[in-house]
């Protein structure tokens, strides 16, 4: 679609003031601004095409660039060379030089939408570290934990702010050329809260808080990872004169298992037995985070087999099911013989079927780590 004509957009001649210009682009701001056509497509096109047309007309230099070389001299040259027009952050922002006002406000109040805000004084956040075992990370676990936070000290009682009257807005009337219009700050008196302190009993300073042991009780989802922060909102030190808590933040370390190890979603367990074992097979039981398991070792099981246990892993932290519990199989070649077992061993030598007689295409550490992980 061929852009349309920046002069034509603003509805204005090639030889428009900049006041015209501006005149003429606050009128459609204001016709198309998103808060007055919600849901509106069409409108917010028209809205962002305005913008960016006042962008380009409204600055000299890429005025006289555009009525040059029409809108391929602009290619590059505007928005940082994306070619996209200007976002709405950007249009927002410019706001402020053409409604005279701090920022966005004036605009906001206009129209009477909360785009913006006010900026409401927040408590500081908190952080503490929970040490969590395998077993708690792989099912998930309900914690109770102790916090040293900030909050409203006993007796302390709050009072409707005088300055906004509760508002925690302070409005000021601004003419501009459209008429007045509001514009809107945060309180300078409660910061933004409403509130101001009342009464505060002896002791209490003037941030009316003081430092309380609380007792949190907190889920920890399953498959959380070392070095992982929670957050819980609300829960960090409170706000002096009643405004927003900060947050608890909860930063997870791993307790090593002492015998399973951890390796994503899936738990590694190395299993040593014997060499008599592992030739006339047996059954042996193996830890799991959820308790012990008897396997079963088949009769000539050759060192550095895997094994696998479905689904006695972690579950995964978003839901995509459990890990496996891998078992790597090690025989263990005794260190100390008795004369007795070593004559036995000695027998044992001279028998050909001893010899190592790996079967054709049996699999070698490399393929089965493939096959594993
Ligand atoms: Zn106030």
């Amino acid at each position: 679609m061929a852009k349309r004509d920046y002069y034509d957009i603003l509805g204005v001649s090639k030889t428009a003031t900049a006041d015209e210009l501006k005149k003429a682009y606050r009128q459609m701001a204001i016709k198309y601004h998103p808060d007055k056509n919600p849901d509106n497509p069409e409108a917010e096109e028209k809205f962002k095409e305005a913008a960016e047309a006042y962008e380009i007309l409204s600055n000299a230099e890429k005025r006289a660039q555009y009525d040059r070389f029409g809108h391929d001299g602009m290619r590059g040259g505007f928005g940082g060379g994306q070619g996209g027009g200007m976002n709405m952050e950007d249009i927002f922002s410019q706001f402020g030089d053409i409604f005279g006002g701090g920022g966005g406000s004036p605009f906001d109040s206009f129209f009477g939408g909360g785009r913006g805000g006010s900026r409401q004084r927040k408590g500081s956040n908190l952080r503490i570290k929970l040490k969590l075992t395998l077993d708690e990370i792989a099912n998930g676990v309900e914690k109770k934990i102790k916090v040293n936070r900030l909050v409203n000290a006993d007796g302390v009682t709050f009072k409707t702010c005088s300055t906004c009257g509760g508002s925690g807005q302070q409005k000021k009337v601004v003419n501009t050329m459209l008429g007045q219009m509001v514009s809107a700050s945060t309180c300078s008196t409660c910061h933004g809260s409403g509130k101001i302190l009342d009464h505060r009993p002896a002791g209490v300073d003037s941030t009316g808080l003081e430092m309380k042991e609380e007792i949190i009780p907190i889920k920890i989802p399953a498959g959380v990872a070392e070095g992982m922060q929670l957050s819980m909102s609300g829960k960090g030190n409170m706000a002096p004169g009643g405004g927003v808590a900060g947050d608890l933040l909860i930063v997870i370390e791993e307790k090593e298992h002492d015998d399973l190890k951890r390796d994503g979603n899936n738990v590694l367990y190395d299993l040593f037995i014997s060499f008599t074992d592992a030739a006339l097979g047996t059954s042996v039981e193996v830890p799991t985070i959820e308790g012990k398991v008897r396997i079963k070792i088949d009769p000539g099981t050759q060192s550095g087999k895997m094994l696998r246990l479905k689904g006695k892993g972690i579950k995964d932290l978003n839901g995509y099911g459990k890990g496996d519990q891998l078992i790597h199989l090690n025989v263990w070649t005794p260190k100390k013989l008795t004369s007795e077992e070593k004559q036995l061993l000695e027998k044992l030598r001279d028998s050909e079927n001893m010899q190592p007689k790996p079967e054709k295409g049996e699999k070698g550490f490399f393929d089965k780590v493939k096959e594993f992980f």
